[in-house]
């Protein structure tokens, strides 16, 4: 499997340095209630998320809930396509009043798939909504999509690993790493120069 990376960009060392930091970073945004931080319902957007959020709470010392929201957007290729909510894995309460919410996605990109958990969440009427992103690519879209905690601001290029796929394949590996662009090819039949 390694070897097909052309690069890694972030290892496992860095990303659990950031994991700290956010936690840290998260907990300490919280209100405080009775003389404790607020309850916080974490809701990852499945299954991208899966991973960062999976070392994510196990570095948050307080009392949480986790819900699961399923958005898919990429289909198996490598560029954006229409995102679409599946409800069938979709946990979350009735309404989220009160509730201090973190929404948790792997990347902020073109912003559909957040912006679409956003929306639908703010729905539930939290007492507090915000949103953590492992990575943010530099386009116009994701820096218009409000996301508190950011791990990473990457460049433009097609990543895998730690939860993110491609064509379902890689989300195990440990690291953020760029695939070569045969890989690519080979999984989705794009151009590969044009990634
Ligand atoms: P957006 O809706 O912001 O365009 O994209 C977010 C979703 O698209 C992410 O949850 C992720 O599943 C997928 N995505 C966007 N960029 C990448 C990428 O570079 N690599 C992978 N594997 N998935 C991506
Ligand atoms: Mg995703």
């Amino acid at each position: 499997m390694e070897t097909d990376l052309e690069s890694i960009l972030i290892t496992q060392d860095q990303i659990a340095h950031r994991l700290d930091e956010l936690a840290r970073q998260m907990v300490a945004d919280l209100p405080v209630e009775d003389g404790q931080p607020a309850e916080l319902a974490l809701i990852p957007i499945m299954t991208g998320a899966l991973v960062f959020t999976a070392d994510l709470i196990r570095r948050i010392p307080t009392m949480l809930r986790l819900y699961t929201v399923a958005i898919a957007s990429y289909g198996g290729a490598t560029t954006p396509g229409q995102a679409k909510m599946n409800r069938g894995l979709t946990s979350l309460p009735k309404d989220l009043t009160g509730r201090h919410v973190v929404l948790v996605d792997d990347i902020l990109d073109s912003g559909q798939t957040i912006s679409m958990a956003q929306d639908h969440v703010r729905a539930l009427n939290p007492a507090s909504l915000k949103t953590c992103v492992l990575l943010r690519k530099p386009t116009d879209a994701a820096r218009n999509v409000p996301a508190e905690y950011v791990g990473f601001d990457i460049p433009d290029r097609f990543v895998v690993g730690y939860g993110l796929d491609l064509a379902g394949y890689y989300r195990n590996l440990p690291m953020i790493a760029v695939p070569r662009p045969e890989v690519i090819h080979r999984h989705t039949g794009d151009q590969a120069a044009r990634l």
